[in-house]
């Protein structure tokens, strides 16, 4: 048996099957390939999912990227945003501050759109890591034949044998539930959803985001860095909803539902005029996001030969800004870990839990904090929150409280230390590329 190969019936650790091409993924692939491994990975999307929020790099997650050589990739394609307001019904600004006290950034903190980043990571792998697009894990069975190993079917792809299988396939992992159980188990519920999609630019923005705050409602517009269209960003706050994830259709039907009425001219409390074109924007976007804020809340994050990575492990919500962060931190851990591990992957997994453990929870604190905070109860909270923007550019000591602001952001983004790992010169080209390797083309 090969040690290194990426032979279909290889029982060898160095043979790795990652489930999610998005940012856990390929960050690991990344990795697990500098360190020497075979890797493959299945992602269900016919093609790089492009779409998505701007997502914020901070922190421990800055060091990440700079430790796999995509600080500079990251900087270039960075939202550059300027300045974020809150506008009233009419659009008119109310409030408008410099868009890094919005955004709790510091020092080398950025901010880049996810699909920029996605695509920063496909782009550095592709050559080295075999992605199957448009396929998916049905079923993971432990080898049960003496060797250590998993044997894995997929909706279109022959059976393999990989040595790990990594679930890094987000809130709603297929892995999770194939190695753990149902997600109902794991899923905390935070109190609202979220939805981001493009939309044209009406609004002649330029690196600017708007904000409008509704009772239980949030509604945002920007435009980012090179980008000629603008984004939209909808939040509603509601116990937990019953649909299917994967269908776009009732997700839409949802959010018009949540912001029925809102920006219609006759309606007694009105909002932001733009939130019908919005609504019409959401529909047409082939680029549509819908998910709850959710927290995924589990005791291991491995079983067996199967361990979990970024939102499939411990998914901190939208409302954290962490996940993304999170995401290149713990690929940059757990590859080191298994590195150093050899060929006893399991004392690996537990090695990268009692890494990440501690940042995890600080950021799980975070987003609970902040669910809580990011839609307003009443009006009237709503207009303290503005007059509170107005007056602080106007305060002797704004700095010191626009710091005080970022503080909570700034501890969980810097609340794991990274070890320094051996990382190889050259990458180990001996383990990959695999054969068959599918070169995707990306989706519009
Ligand atoms: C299209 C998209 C848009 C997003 N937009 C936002 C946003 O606006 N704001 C925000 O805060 N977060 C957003 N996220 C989530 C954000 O990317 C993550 O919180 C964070 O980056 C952690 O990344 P991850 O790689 O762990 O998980 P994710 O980014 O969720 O990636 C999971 C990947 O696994 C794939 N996948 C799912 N099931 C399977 C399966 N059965 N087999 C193979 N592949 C599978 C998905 O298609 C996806 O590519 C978005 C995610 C996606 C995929």
């Amino acid at each position: 048996m090969s040690d290194t190969g990426p032979s279909p019936r290889s029982t060898t650790p160095r043979t790795v099957l990652i489930s999610g091409a998005s940012i856990a993924g390929p960050a690991l692939a990344h990795w697990l390939h500098r360190y020497g491994f075979a890797v493959t990975v299945v992602e269900r999307a016919p093609a790089l999912r492009t779409g998505g929020y701007k997502v914020d790099i901070r922190g421990a997650a800055i060091e990440a990227a700079e430790r796999m050589g995509i600080l500079e990739d990251i900087q270039r394609a960075s939202t550059d945003m300027r300045t974020g307001a809150y506008v009233n019904d009419d659009g008119k600004r109310i409030a408008t501050l410099p868009a890094d006290i919005f955004g709790a950034r510091a020092g080398r903190d950025d901010e880049i759109m996810r699909g920029d980043l996605a695509r920063i990571l496909h782009e550095r792998t592709r050559a080295d890591v075999e992605y199957l697009f448009g396929d998916s894990i049905t079923s993971i069975t432990p080898v049960t034949d003496g060797t250590a190993g998993v044997d894995v079917t997929f909706e279109h792809a022959a059976p393999r044998r990989f040595g790990l299988v990594v679930g890094a396939d987000g809130l709603h992992s297929t892995v999770r539930r194939l190695a753990f159980g149902p997600e109902e188990q794991f899923v905390r519920h935070l109190g609202a959803y979220i939805s981001a999609f493009s939309m044209p630019n009406e609004l002649g923005l330029d690196r600017e985001e708007l904000y409008h705050a509704l009772p239980g409602r949030l509604i945002c517009a920007y435009s980012s860095a090179g980008d000629p269209a603008a984004k939209g960003l909808l939040v509603f706050r509601s116990p937990r909803l019953r649909y299917d994830h994967r269908d776009p259709r009732q997700q839409l039907a949802l959010l018009d539902a949540a912001f029925e009425g809102v920006g219609v001219e006759a309606a007694p409390a009105r909002g932001w005029g733009q939130v019908p074109r919005m609504l019409e924007a959401a529909r047409e976007a082939g680029d549509f996001y819908f998910d709850g804020m959710q927290l995924i809340e589990m005791d291991r994050w491995s079983h067996g030969r199967v361990v979990l990575l970024g939102d499939a492990a411990h998914c901190p919500s939208p409302a954290s800004g962490q996940g993304t962060g999170m995401a290149l931190v713990g690929a940059y851990v757990l590859a080191g870990e298994l590195a150093a591990a050899g060929r006893a992957p399991e004392e690996a997994f537990g090695r990268y839990e009692t890494e990440m453990r501690g940042y995890v929870a600080v950021n799980h604190a975070l987003a609970r904090k902040f669910a809580r905070e990011m839609t307003a109860d009443t009006r009237r909270q709503i207009r303290f929150r503005h007059l509170m923007m107005r007056l602080l550019p106007c305060m002797p000591w704004k700095n010191l409280i626009a710091k005080k602001i970022a503080e909570d952001v700034q501890r969980a983004a810097q609340a794991i230390t990274l070890k320094d790992y051996p990382v190889p010169e050259v990458p180990n080209r001996a383990a990959g590329p695999a054969p068959d390797a599918a070169r995707p083309t990306y989706a519009a």
